[in-house]
């Protein structure tokens, strides 16, 4: 995985960013722009933060040995990430499933794990795959399932997609890919909400 790694002093992205503002014909020296090149270089710093993120080193000293074997499901687990072909919001909900084989994890780690992949530029697709495969390979599980419900802005505001629509994707591992009685258990442990 790659670790982020500052390329530029911290006043080069503010400068970018009042040069792309110059660029659409902005005066960024009127009174509601002038602060606005940092907010938007600190706002996207935060938003791409997950590239120095270790999902191994998130779980850290949350995981534990237990002999528990059942399927554990965080549901709803919303996120916000940005599209890399307009660099625009996409969000939703991830559901997390996975079987445990000898090891859990703390549960407030997988909201953590979902950010940490969902702060980069990523596609949907991505972002479902590279959660299921950071938790099969930190918990060594029987099996690992995600499925992502999300809105994109960038279908929705440049007028492809009119209506909300959501987009699901799912990523299956293990005993969710192989075993349909795993699978049909989760899907329904997600459809059916308090
Ligand atoms: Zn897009």
């Amino acid at each position: 995985m790659s670790l982020y790694r500052p390329r530029f002093d911290p006043d080069e992205l503010p400068a970018i960013v009042a040069r792309l503002l110059e660029e659409l014909g902005e005066d960024v020296t009127r009174e509601g722009l002038v602060d606005s090149p940092r907010r938007v270089a600190e706002s996207l710093r935060f938003l791409t933060e997950g590239y120095g993120l270790d999902p191994a080193a998130i779980v850290g000293d949350a995981l534990f040995h237990e002999d528990y074997d059942d399927m554990v499901v965080v549901r709803d687990v919303n996120f916000f990430s940005l599209c890399e072909h307009h660099l625009l919001p996409f969000f939703g909900r991830a559901q997390v499933a996975y079987l445990p084989k000898g090891k859990v994890v703390g549960l407030s780690k997988v909201p953590r794990i979902v950010d940490a992949f969902a702060h980069r530029l990523q596609l949907q697709e991505r972002l479902t795959r590279q959660i299921a495969e950071a938790l099969y390979e930190v918990l060594e599980p029987n099996g690992v399932a995600v499925v992502i419900e999300a809105r994109h802005l960038c279908m929705e505001m440049r007028g492809v997609e009119k209506h909300e629509a959501e987009t699901v994707t799912s990523c299956m591992l293990g005993a969710f890919r192989n075993d349909k009685r795993t699978r049909s258990e989760f899907l329904e442990l997600i459809r059916t909400r308090g």
